[in-house]
C-alpha cells in the first residue's frame, strides 16, 4: 500500500515476495523512518486459521507512526491487509502444534528526502514466514545477561514504539552476549541502572510468593501485546499482578522469571547473570506459574479452549 504526499493509503495489492525498489535517499534508509509489527497465525485442528489480536498491532503501529512523523494505515486497513496476506499464503501456515506463520507488517518512509525531514511518501507492506521456536533452547529456559552500559532506549526517545532503529541499537549487546553463550540481553533503565526494562525482543516478568510483577510501561519499554494478554490471563487465573518499577535485586531474589512476546510466546528464564554473578531459577523447565500461563495463552491462540476474551480472529 502506498501513501503519496497529501494523500491516503491506497487499497494495496498482493505481490509475490521479492525485492522492492527504493531511492537511495528514501527517508527510511537515511533517517530511519520505519516501523514494523509482528504477529502470528495459527492453524486450528479443523484446518481454519486464527490471528491473535491483530487490531492491537494495528493500534500500536498507529501510535508509533505518530511518534515517527509518519501517516499510518487505519486499524481496519491494517487488519484487512493482514487477513488478505495470510489467506493468500494459507498453505504456509504449519499444521496444529508444528509452529505458526509469522506476519511482519512494515511501514516506511519510501519517498526521497535529502535534508532532515519526514519523507514525502510512505509504503506499507506485509510479508510472512513459517516459524518454529524463537530461541534455540525451544521452550527450555533461556539464560539472560544484564547489560549496564549499552542501552536500547532513553527517556524521551523512541523505545516505546516499534521503530527499526531500536533494533539496530541492540545488535551490539546482543552479539556480544550470544558470543558468550547467553540467549539474550536484559536492559536496565539508563538513569538509575537499577530497574528492569525489557529484553531485546520481549518483556520480562518476575514471580515472588505467587505475586507476578512486571515493569510498568513508561516510554522506554515496548507495550507488548503478549505482556498485556498475559496480565489479563494471570488475573483471570486468580493471580495478583503488579505493573510497577521492578529492581535488579528483586529479580535476583525472584522465585521464577519469564519473558513474553509474539515470537517467544512465554519463555522461562533459567538464569540471569549480573556483574559476573549468575543466579539460577528452578529446574530444567518452566516454573509452575509460567507453565500455567503458557498453557492458557497457547491454547487460546490455537483455538483449543473457548476464547472468552474475544482475542482471536478466525480466517477460513
Ligand atoms: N519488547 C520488544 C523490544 C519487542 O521487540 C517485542 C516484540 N514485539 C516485545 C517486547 C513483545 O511485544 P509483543 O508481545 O507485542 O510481541
Amino acid at each position: 500500500m502506498k501513501y503519496p504526499q497529501g494523500g491516503s493509503f491506497s487499497k494495496g495489492e498482493l505481490q509475490r515476495f521479492g525485492n522492492i525498489e527504493l531511492s537511495p535517499s528514501a527517508g527510511v534508509l537515511n533517517y530511519g523512518q520505519g516501523l514494523f509489527e509482528g504477529l502470528k497465525a495459527y492453524r486450528k485442528q479443523d484446518g481454519n486459521i486464527l490471528l491473535f489480536r491483530p487490531e492491537e498491532n494495528a493500534e500500536r503501529m498507529r501510535m508509533g507512526a505518530e511518534r515517527m512523523c509518519m501517516p499510518s494505515p487505519t486499524v481496519e486497513q491494517f487488519v484487512e491487509a493482514v487477513k488478505a496476506t495470510v489467506l493468500a499464503n494459507k498453505r504456509w501456515v504449519p499444521p496444529p502444534g508444528k509452529g505458526s506463520l509469522y506476519i511482519r507488517p512494515l511501514l516506511m518512509g519510501s519517498g526521497a528526502v535529502l535534508g532532515l525531514a519526514p519523507a514525502p511518501e510512505y509504503t506499507f507492506l506485509i510479508y510472512v514466514s513459517p516459524v518454529g521456536n524463537y530461541f534455540k533452547e525451544g521452550v527450555a529456559p533461556i539464560n539472560l545477561v544484564i547489560e549496564r552500559d549499552l542501552h536500547r532506549a532513553t527517556p524521551g526517545g523512541t523505545g516505546g514504539v516499534k521503530t527499526i532503529g531500536n533494533y539496530a541499537a541492540v545488535l551490539k549487546a546482543q552479539s556480544v552476549a550470544k558470543a558468550k553463550g547467553f540467549s539474550d540481553v536484559l536492559y536496565l533503565d539508563c538513569v538509575h541502572k537499577k530497574y528492569l526494562e525489557e529484553v531485546s525482543s520481549c518483556n520480562i516478568f518476575i514471580v515472588k510468593d505467587n505475586v507476578i510483577s512486571t515493569p510498568a510501561i513508561k516510554g522506554t519499554i515496548l507495550p507488548g501485546i503478549t505482556r498485556k494478554s498475559i496480565i489479563d490471563v494471570a488475573r483471570s487465573e486468580g493471580f495478583q499482578v503488579e505493573e510497577r518499577l521492578v529492581s535488579v535485586d528483586e529479580l535476583l531474589n525472584a522465585d521464577e522469571v519469564f519473558c513474553t512476546g509474539t515470537a517467544v510466546v512465554v519463555s522461562p528464564v533459567g538464569s540471569v547473570t549480573y556483574l559476573d554473578k549468575r543466579v539460577s531459577y528452578g529446574g530444567s523447565g518452566f516454573g509452575a506459574v509460567a507453565q500455567q500461563l503458557y498453557e492458557v495463552l497457547t491454547r487460546l491462540q490455537m483455538g483449543l479452549i473457548e476464547d472468552k476474551m474475544n482475542w482471536t480472529v478466525e480466517l477460513r
